[in-house]
Formats: C-alpha cells, structure tokens, sequence
C-alpha cells in the first residue's frame, strides 16, 4: 500500500469509528445515558467535598467512591474542566417528549452542575454579589425589601405588644421570654412535638418500616437544629441549646428537621428516586445547591401542613404548654405575636445581602438584625456569623417556603382538601423539582 493508500484508509478508519460511535450513542437509551451522567456527578460533589468540609450535607453511595476523593484530591482547576465536561455531555441527551420525570432529571442535573461550577469558583477566590451567588448556586432571584416595609410591621407588632417601656425589640424579647422551655422538660416537649408531627405525616404519606431518627442535644454552633441524613431511612437531628429555647420551637423543629421535613423529604428522595429508579445524583447531598432551597423551603412549609394554624393552637394547649410547665391561657395571644413577627422573616435576608455586598459593617448588620429581626445583641451576633458561614443560603428559609407555599397552593386548586394538599406537597417531595421549576 502506498503512502496515499494508507493515508485513506486511515482516514476510513477513523470515519467509520466517529459513524460508529455515533449511532451507539443513539442506540443508547437516554436514561443508560443519564446514568453515567449522573455517575460523574457525584464523584464530582464529593471531590468538591474535599475542598470545603460543610459541601457534601450526606453520602450513601459506594464507600469506594468517597475513600477515592479523599485520596486522589483534585486540584480547583481540574474540578473546573471535569465540571464543565460533564455539562457538556449532559446537554447532548435528548428527552423524549411526555417523559416528564426524565425531563425533570434531566433540569435537576443541570442546575446542580451549574451550583457545582459556582461552587468550585468561589473556592478558586471568586466572590458574587448577594443576589447573583443566590441565582447561581439556589437557583432563585430573592426579592428585596425597603427598612419602610420592616416599619410598617414593627408597628403592628407594637401594637399586638404589652405598653411598656422601651424599643419593639426590647419588648418582644421581654414578651417571648416568658415562654421558654426550661431545660430539664426540653426532652419530654420535643418528644411530644416530634410523635404528634410523625403520626400526622404518616397518615397521608407511607414512609419505609426501618425509618428512623435519634435526637441529640448539642452546644456551640452556628444553628439552633440540624438534620444530619445517614442514608437508610436514618437520620441524626440535632438540637443546639446555647440559646434558650421558646416553645414554638419545639413543633417548628419537630416539622422542620424531622416529619415531613427534611427526614421525610430525605427518606423519599432515597426511597424513590435513588433505590426505585437507580438514580444515583440521589445518594448524594451538596449543600451549597438549588436542592437547599426546595429542602429548607419545603421544611418550612411543611410545619403549617402538618400543624394548620387551628389545629397546632389547640395541640400547644392540650400537649406542649402543660409539658412545659407553662400556662395555657396565653397560646393564643404568643401566637399572634409570632404570626406577627414571622413577617419581619425577610429582614434577616436584608441585613445578609447589604453586609455580604460590604455596604454595611458588621456592627450596623449586628443592629439591623436586633432592629427588625427581633433578635437579642447575643443571638444577633450568632446570626452574623451564620451569615458568614453560610451566606446566600439564609433565602432558602424564607424565600424558598414561599415559593413551596405558592406551588403546593397553586396545584391544590382553589378549595383544596387537607388530603389534596398533602399529596401535592408529597408529590414535590419525591422528586427532582428544582426553584425555577416551581414557577
Ligand atoms: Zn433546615
């Protein structure tokens, strides 16, 4: 064969093996290709991981897989190119129509590996503003509030308030006071908070045999509770006692980290998605994602789903308050100054986006906060420093439950049943359904 000779039957070579392993990627169906997507992701997440110990929130994949990140380290820069690569192979899938489940996989992968790409940017040194971090890495534009909004509300809660002397703040505080567990009932209020919101949950939405929880009490922490997901149905839910802890705490907890909050919501997601349909994206948790904000938004929510108004009011009469060893016949009126001070629930997102922005200081952040967030100078300062660890995340409490609220609401129709609403929310809960998907 001469040199021209071999020269095209290279080039045949090489042309038929691109014809090739075009037609077998198109032979392979999306959902094999989806998976080895999905693979890669979450190699991805736990090699970020080791940059940042808070990243990874929970892994229940392969052992060999996580002890690989740890010992093969990566350097920013190769995360950076393995990130961009996997989008790119991810944009090439195409979705059959009517497959909505598949669609929506398909949205979760891309946003994640959109935060994931943020992530590993912020790490390299680069920092965003308050509100494009919050776009790139959960996947949501928060909405901004004017001091004149925070005014108007503070005088509603000036007058829901006991006339006596000094600022709203102050006298909230004086007010709330009155109302907190004493330390030595603090187990046995949780418990009965937490058995009433388990046995609601349960009765609309089945949960695995072996599901189960243990609660520790615990000190020094940026939080006042955490649910820590142990894969298997398990989770570790901790409750921080720096601070003392006022009553509506206990089913705000009980809801939020446990049923059908972020234990219930973890549960499915691994039941459903990870062990039913193999997806394995699900075996891992990155905090700094757009799945925070469906995980703290549906948390939140999901304490007035398990506890409508009415019902809790009566439950904190017959159950907590004497559990607590305080008197009942103030439940009403704690709870329309709390219905009152949850609106103030966005100027915390204010203080976050002006002291992140660096146009205020650290002690104007400290002042905000004990002016429209009600919070004492000491747990003020707590706030500023979770703020600091954790940043645009704070829009995730607020920002996410109402975009949750809006969603479920929308969806139940105009009179919904209590059986409706519970099926919606239980729907969203199992699967991949990301901020913007909830427009
Ligand atoms: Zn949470």
């Amino acid at each position: 064969m001469n040199r021209i000779a071999i020269f095209s039957f290279l080039i045949f070579l090489v042309s038929t093996n691109i014809v090739e392993s075009k037609t077998k990627s198109k032979r392979i169906p999306p959902e094999t290709r989806m998976n080895i997507v999905a693979e890669k992701y979450v190699k991805l997440i736990l090699a970020i991981g080791q940059h940042d110990a808070d990243y990874v929130d929970a892994y229940y994949g392969p052992k060999e897989w996580h002890d690989d990140a740890i010992k093969n380290k990566k350097p920013l820069t190769i995360l950076k190119d393995i990130a961009f690569g996997i989008q790119s192979d991810l944009a090439k899938i195409k979705i059959p129509r009517k497959n909505e489940m598949l669609a929506l996989r398909k949205t979760y992968l891309a946003k994640q590996l959109e935060a994931a790409y943020a992530k590993i940017e912020m790490l390299g040194g680069t920092t965003y503003t308050f509100d494009e971090e919050a776009k790139k890495l959960y996947d949501a534009e928060p909405p901004a509030f004017t001091e004149e909004y925070f005014k108007k509300i503070l005088k509603s809660l000036d007058a829901a308030l006991p006339k006596d002397s000094g600022t709203v703040s102050e006298r909230y505080i004086r007010f709330r006071n009155q109302f907190i567990i004493p330390k030595e009932k603090l187990d046995a209020v949780f418990t009965a908070a937490i058995t009433e919101c388990r046995t609601r949950t349960k009765k609309f939405i089945s949960l695995p045999k072996n599901e189960s929880f243990v609660v520790e009490y615990v000190n020094n922490k940026a939080w006042s509770g955490y649910n820590w997901y142990k894969g298997n149905a398990h989770s570790l839910i901790q409750v921080n006692t720096d601070f003392p802890i006022f009553i509506d705490r206990a089913v705000d907890l009980a809801a939020h980290e446990g049923y059908p909050g972020h234990h219930v919501y973890n549960v499915l997601l691994e039941t459903e998605l990870l062990k039913k349909k193999k997806w394995i994206e699900f075996c891992v948790y990155p905090l700094f994602s757009p799945q925070s904000l469906i995980a703290e938004g549906s948390a939140n929510y999901g304490i007035e789903v398990v506890l409508p108004h009415e019902e809790r009011i009566l439950f904190e009469k017959k159950v907590l308050f004497p559990l607590a060893g305080l008197d009942v016949k103030n439940v009403e009126r704690y709870y329309e100054v709390q219905t009152l001070a949850g609106k103030l629930a966005y100027a915390g997102n204010e203080a976050a986006r002006a002291y992140l922005n660096g146009t205020i200081s650290k002690e104007k952040a400290i002042d905000w906060l004990s002016t429209y967030a009600l919070f004492e100078p000491m747990r003020a300062e707590q706030r500023v420093r979770f703020i600091e660890k954790y940043r645009s995340y704070v829009i995730n409490y607020n920002y996410g439950q109402d975009l949750v609220k809006q969603y479920v609401e929308k969806k139940s129709g105009k009179k919904p049943t209590e059986k409706k609403r519970w099926e919606v929310f239980h729907a969203l809960l199992s699967s991949p359904r990301l901020p913007s998907g909830l427009k």
